[in-house]
């Protein structure tokens, strides 16, 4: 099993004992942290701040079902029709069943969902049938859920929080047990022993060149689980949103126009004014993502546009003001009056389907390791997620993660995997690799795709990762490249085994 640290000594480093690690403080993590038993010791990391994650930027809300004129199975037929025949629908059923116990213990802890005359705000987004996502702070949802999920963590005297700390690989023991994980802080690197350890890093959005991803996402998680041993999933399947703002301010992160914007009517235009989804599909701007993504490709280049434009002027000022106050905002710093002007967009990366294989309880096929949140693949989205589901699925499984863990009985630790060999190479120029890695993703392992463009990219970018994997990596951003490259690799390797065209994967040939 390929390894790789900073020193290369491992057992010389400082390190810590806890009884469940947690790597991640989105929602998937923070809220797995809250529903350990409160006899746990938890080490809880992250690898920035507590300001960066996708969690804290979702916007338009949490799907679940609440109106008598909706039920259960409608909620699982949406979410079954978006995964496209791909999801695993005993894990559907879970995600759906088990959403509104979720909802009331966020609203026991305080998480302010919007209300009228004292009750819950239900909005609608794409190919969902009915009226069932809520929502904060108009379009703040994900701040106002992060915020109050970090509050309590805070209170709580057996969690123990560790910023800026990132994993380098989860070790295992002479029996194949979870036993430690490697960190990294700045320059030093430690250990953090504990025989439950929970992955929940998020997504893979800085795979790409365009996303709207937290600058975190790059998918160190699924790679270290990858050399630990563990199973992936349906990594070729990348969700691409069709509506984030295009502006020059915006380039490592793009800002997102919420698909709630077309759910209260907002229409998309080209150029001359003409609504082009029309001619697409009936459910016209509404249709799924993957759908809009691509016809706004295909209208941006038969007509050589660099985007196209979202209208909801219409709604009137007071009303956007009060129902997307962020987005308003966030346009209005950038001279785009949304209730006078039409907004550029253009389809970026956004969200991932695929990554660490998990049964229903979070368990990945190494005993002691599991995976919660966008790091994981439990089923649920198959071949392309409905709108809101993911931090549905970030409480769901988080939770279930942290019941195993509370009623499992953890056997004494073998002897450490550790390694005994210093890699002394020097490093090859991981700016250019990582940089090159974004430009051969975003255009061969993006919205279209097909087999010359995809062998082309993974046959480079697998020379990058065997290269990487040779030398001693001093740094954060160098074995971020590394990871980078790891799921690259699975990405483009799904993609070019699955010939046929299915939800988010499109095959052109
Ligand atoms: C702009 C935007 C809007 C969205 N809107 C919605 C929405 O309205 N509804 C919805 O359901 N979904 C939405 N999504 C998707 C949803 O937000 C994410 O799928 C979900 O928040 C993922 O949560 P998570 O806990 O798995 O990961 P994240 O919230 O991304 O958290 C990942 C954590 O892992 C840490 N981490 C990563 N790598 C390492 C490492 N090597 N070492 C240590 N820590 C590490 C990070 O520091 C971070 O704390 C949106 C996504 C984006 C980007």
């Amino acid at each position: 099993m390929k390894r790789e640290f900073v020193t290369g000594k491992l057992s010389e480093c400082p390190s810590y004992n806890y009884d469940v690690i947690i790597i991640g403080m989105g929602a998937a993590g923070l809220y797995a942290a809250l529903s350990i038993d409160k006899s746990c010791n938890v080490a809880i990391l992250n690898k920035y701040s507590e300001e960066e994650s996708n969690s804290i930027n979702a916007q338009g809300g949490i799907a679940t079902v609440r109106l008598s004129d909706d039920c259960l199975e409608n909620h699982i037929r949406d979410t079954l029709k978006a995964g496209a025949g791909l999801c695993n629908e005993e894990a559907v059923n879970v995600l759906v069943s088990e959403s509104n116990a979720e909802i009331e213990r966020l609203i026991e802890i305080g998480v302010p969902f919007d209300t009228e005359n004292g009750r819950l705000c239900l909005s609608r987004e794409g190919a969902h049938s009915h009226d069932r996502i809520l929502h904060c702070g108009g379009d703040a949802t994900g701040y106002h859920l992060t915020v109050t999920l970090l509050k309590e963590v805070k209170k709580r005297e057996n969690i123990k929080i560790f910023n800026n700390l990132m994993l380098c690989d989860i070790i295992t023991d002479d029996k194949g047990n979870a036993a430690a994980i490697s960190v990294i802080d700045k320059n030093n690197e430690f250990l953090i022993y504990a025989q439950n350890i929970i992955i929940a890093t998020g997504g893979i959005g800085h795979l790409y060149r365009n996303s709207t991803n937290s600058v975190c996402c790059t998918g160190d998680g699924i790679a270290a689980a990858i050399r630990a041993g563990a199973n992936i999933d349906n990594m070729e399947f990348v969700q691409f949103h069709p509506t984030a703002l295009i502006h020059p301010d915006l380039s490592m992160k793009f800002f997102l126009i919420s698909e709630a914007l077309r759910g209260e009517g907002a229409i998309l235009l080209n150029r001359k004014g003409e609504r082009f989804m029309l001619k697409v599909h009936p459910l016209a701007e509404l249709a799924p993502r993957d759908i809009v993504s691509r016809a706004i490709i295909s209208e941006m280049k038969q007509n050589d546009l660099p985007c196209v434009y979202l209208d909801i002027s219409f709604k009137g000022r007071d009303f956007l003001k009060k129902r997307f106050p962020k987005i308003y905002e966030e346009c209005m710093k950038r001279g785009i009056d949304i209730a006078f002007n039409w907004i550029p967009v253009i389809p970026v990366q956004h969200y991932f389907m695929g990554g660490i294989t998990t049964d229903l309880w979070g368990r990945t096929n190494i005993n002691g390791l599991y995976a919660c949140g966008e790091c994981s693949c439990t089923g649920v989205h198959g071949a392309n997620r409905l709108a809101s589901n993911s931090l549905l699925e970030c409480l769901v499984f988080g939770r279930r993660c942290a019941l195993n863990i509370n009623g499992r009985q953890t056997v004494k630790a073998g002897k450490l995997n550790l390694p005994s060999k210093n890699k002394t190479k020097n490093i090859y120029d991981w700016q250019t690799y990582r940089s090159t890695i974004k430009d051969l993703m975003t255009k061969q392992g993006g919205i279209v795709r097909n087999k010359e463009g995809l062998k082309q990219a993974e046959e480079e970018i697998s020379l990058y990762e065997k290269n990487l994997s040779a030398c001693r990596l001093n740094s954060a951003a160098e074995i971020e490249t590394l990871n980078m490259a790891s799921v690259s690799v699975k990405i483009l390797q799904g993609a070019l085994n699955r010939e046929q065209s299915v939800g988010a994967h499109f095959r052109k040939d």
